[in-house]
């Protein structure tokens, strides 16, 4: 029986992890949840899945939420909670369901204890994956992606040699925009960028995916769980989104990961590796599907493409930069303050104006991702 501390476990992810989780009563238990301010779904969570803690972010409804709760579960809103109950509490398995940056400190955490990290929370090692990685391997600890792309190509190298892998092909469906003009991104709306042709995400990933950051953000996370060089990650549209990448190899063989698209069973497999267990998820159709397509991306219509793979050949705290800019431009967006065009345009000013540090400890991490919230806010 293995407990598992889900970290954002009110959003997407967090929820699909719980559907999951929910299917293995017997394999799995649920030690904690942790929320930023959503106490009507974590309640309900709580009263299902009898947590020994909670963690709920926003203090102002730590009371609320102890007031609608009526069992016995530690409520916890403290400054630092999250990396609290990443450090103190018992536990085997961390699934990282957190959007952001604010992911990374209590991840570490779970990572100096040597956990199983589950890891959807992409951003952590685009910002730190020098640190963490080298934390991974000092503690024994363990990362197995769940972003879907990254569990595939995890997929297709068991058995195999990492010296032999000639590239990692990542694919991306290209979001609602695939077939947009760029010159439709001035006046692209928050409705139209959201609706998302294949996946149900968070806003920010599912804004992500429209700009294509997404999987410029995947590109580094890929650089840093295989330890392959930029020059060995590509990206090619795959607008199906069945394929969920490949890897291929010297001998020009080419291994590949296919399903539907539905988050459940890269987070089972995170949960569960190296076995498989079997589930009733639904299955693939091929003949239903008919028809896979792929395409070069168009990296001048997706500036963001570009910028990240920029963002990781520069290294140091370039990647830092690229996140913390892109995290702020996505949310003025979402709340209707720039164009959908201008994304790019404030990242790239931000990877223009603010100090690169190379080999940056952890520190210069946060000061970094300050700093650049910092500079986006007060631009105009
Ligand atoms: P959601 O926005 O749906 O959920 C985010 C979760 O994190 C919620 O539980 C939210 O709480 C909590 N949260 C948000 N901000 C903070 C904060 N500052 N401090 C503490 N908790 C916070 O995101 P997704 O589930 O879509 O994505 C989560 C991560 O997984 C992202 O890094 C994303 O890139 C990655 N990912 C997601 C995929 C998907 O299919 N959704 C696929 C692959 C990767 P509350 O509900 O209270 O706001
Ligand atoms: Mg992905």
């Amino acid at each position: 029986m293995k407990k598992v501390l889900i970290l954002g476990s009110t959003g997407s992810i967090g929820v699909n992890a719980l559907n999951v989780i929910r299917k293995f009563p017997d394999r799995f238990s649920v030690a904690g949840l942790t929320a930023n301010s959503n106490i009507s779904v974590l309640s309900e969570q709580i009263k299902e899945f009898k947590p020994q803690f909670v963690v709920i972010k926003d203090k102002s409804k730590a009371k609320e939420l102890s007031e609608i709760v009526n069992q016995n579960v530690e409520i916890i809103s403290s400054e630092n909670a999250l990396v609290e109950a990443a450090q103190k509490y018992d536990y085997d398995i961390l699934i990282g369901a957190i959007v952001g940056f604010a992911g990374l400190t209590p991840t570490i955490e779970a990572i100096k204890r040597g956990k199983r990290i589950a890891l959807a929370n992409k951003e952590t090692l685009v910002v730190a994956g020098e640190i963490v990685t080298r934390l991974v391997a000092e503690n024994g600890a363990e990362i197995i992606p769940v972003d879907s792309e990254h569990s595939a190509i995890y997929q297709c190298l068991v058995g195999e040699n990492l010296n032999e892998v000639e590239k990692l092909i990542l694919t991306a469906s290209g979001g609602p925009f695939l077939n947009k003009e760029k010159s439709f991104f001035d006046n692209a709306t928050v409705n139209e960028a959201l609706n998302h042709p294949n996946w149900k995400m968070g806003s920010k990933i599912t804004i992500d995916s429209a700009t294509m950051m997404n999987k410029g953000l995947e590109v580094i996370e890929a650089h840093w769980l295989f330890g392959l060089p930029v020059e060995k990650i590509d990206v090619v549209i795959h607008p199906q989104s069945i394929i969920h990448s490949m890897v291929q190899f010297v001998d020009g063989s080419i291994k590949a990961q296919l399903g539907i698209p539905d988050m459940k069973l890269p987070i089972q497999y995170a949960l569960t590796f190296p076995e498989r267990l079997s589930n009733n998820f639904e299955r693939t159709n091929l003949p239903l599907i008919n028809n896979l397509t792929f395409f070069e991306p168009d990296f001048d219509k997706f500036e963001c493409l570009k910028l990240a793979y920029l963002a990781l050949q520069t290294g140091g705290t370039a990647p830092c930069i690229l996140n913390a800019a892109n995290e702020i431009a996505v949310d003025k967006f979402l709340k209707g303050f720039i164009r959908f065009s201008e994304i790019p345009k404030l990242i790239n000013k931000a990877l223009d104006k603010i100090e690169n540090h190379s080999n940056p400890d952890i520190e210069t991490i946060i000061e970094c991702d300050k700093l650049t919230r910092e500079f986006i806010n007060n631009l105009n």
